[in-house]
């Protein structure tokens, strides 16, 4: 089995990725994709929840949606949050979220939400938080930017998903490739099939 992509954006047509988008117009570029989800974030163009919830009838999960810090407007963004949750959990759909320097607050509105089928994607966040999201029934995934973190040696003894969070397409599959085989190299087995193995039930 090809390594499975938690995170990546619409491209080359493909069944190995959960494909997101960061704009809720961007709906188009989701067909024939078969593990798709419509999202809006602070830096996508169009918020419309009304097209969240016609791809939620359609089947698409939701996302990616979330709180980032470094935008304007945190109470206009935390409102388009907790509605957007409020589609993903009524449809029954996964929530991909992607949140920047908000842990705390993103943590409060899933627990409000009650919503437990999310993923923490592009997770940075420390060890703490990392287990309470999964505490909450999400999962984490991690791309190479994790690295970075200073939770990171922690973080990989905890169940993650990996990502590329990159276009669907040739690079995209040699990044999940290669960041997979890093990480097993790091934790002494092979992990190259867990993303797929966890996220299958769900999607
Ligand atoms: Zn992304």
């Amino acid at each position: 089995m090809t390594d499975f992509d938690a995170h990546a954006h619409p491209g080359a047509s493909t069944e190995n990725a959960f494909i997101a988008t960061a704009s809720s117009d961007e709906a188009g570029k989701l067909t024939g994709y078969r593990y798709k989800a419509l999202g809006a974030i602070p830096e996508g163009r169009e918020h419309s929840l009304r097209n969240l919830e016609n791809a939620a009838e359609a089947g698409f999960h939701i996302g990616e949606i979330g709180i980032d810090s470094r935008y304007p407007d945190m109470e206009g963004q935390m409102a388009f949050f907790r509605d957007a949750l409020t589609i993903a959990k009524d449809y029954d759909k996964i929530a991909v979220i992607h949140t920047v320097r908000a842990y705390e607050l993103t943590y409060k509105t899933l627990r409000t939400s009650g919503i437990s089928r999310f993923i923490m994607h592009g997770y940075t966040g420390s060890y703490e938080m990392a287990k309470q999201f999964i505490s909450l029934g999400g999962m984490i995934s991690i791309g190479r930017r994790a690295m970075r973190a200073k939770s990171f040696s922690k973080l990989i003894t905890l169940p993650f998903l990996t990502e590329s969070d990159m276009p669907a397409g040739y690079e995209q599959e040699m990044e999940i490739r290669n960041w997979n085989r890093e990480l097993s190299e790091l934790l002494g087995k092979d992990i190259s099939e867990r993303t797929w193995e966890m996220l299958s039930e769900w999607l």
